[in-house]
């Protein structure tokens, strides 16, 4: 089972992907994890990523699609794999094919939100100051004002202001529009309607699987 989830942020596929995962029995890989383990451990491609990074340049996508292919040629991957966070755009996505060459993508997970409702969800967060785990505004007791895990000071981060939400939406959108043509055209995209609650949007993405 080999899949791959599409969504701009603020979906929920982080958290989907995670609870599919367990449920399937096959690990989540999301590009964020692998890139902070191939820093942190300073491996080969984790120096040659810092490299591009110490430079403020991107990291090009053949370095990308090296990890991406290091980790799910790993054991654990062989009944299959959940990606996160990568492809993003179109050239990574034909690089992944090439990659995998015999053994590609077969469902691509795509949870579809509407900007209004992102907007709310990310601009509705707030984050402590000290451990900077986020919470949502709706989901904490009306007088909190301190971080109910560490006491630490709540703030809005300027990455989660409505106008700056809306612009990186904006950017993100025709990125994933592109994929999910890509992956249209290729009869391996689902689309998921992910403005229900958690639980419902998990079990229509257990049927897409054919769990
Ligand atoms: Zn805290």
């Amino acid at each position: 089972m080999r899949l791959v989830f599409l969504g701009l942020a603020g979906a929920g596929k982080g958290t989907q992907a995670l609870v599919l995962s367990e449920k399937l029995g096959i690990p989540f890989v999301s590009s964020g994890d692998m890139f902070r383990h191939h820093l942190s451990q300073s491996t080969d491609l984790g120096r040659l990523a810092k490299g591009y990074m110490d430079k403020g340049e991107l990291v090009p996508d053949e370095v990308t699609i090296k990890m991406v292919v290091d980790r799910i040629e790993q054991r654990d991957c062989r009944k299959g794999f959940i990606l996160d966070g990568f492809p993003r755009t179109l050239a990574q996505a034909e690089a992944l094919d090439r990659a995998l060459g015999k053994g590609p993508v077969e469902k691509v997970l795509y949870i579809k939100v509407s900007e209004e409702e992102l907007v709310r969800r990310l601009a509705g967060r707030i984050s402590c100051r000290t451990c900077g785990t986020p919470y949502q505004l709706d989901a904490l007791p009306a007088q909190a004002k301190t971080c109910p895990k560490c006491g630490g000071e709540l703030y809005q981060r300027a990455d989660d202001k409505p106008e700056v939400v809306r612009k990186r939406l904006e950017l993100q959108w025709p990125e994933v529009q592109g994929l999910a043509g890509y992956y249209a055209g290729q009869k391996k995209l689902v689309e998921i309607n992910g403005e229900r609650p958690v639980d419902q949007v998990g079990s229509d993405l257990l049927k897409a699987v054919g769990a």
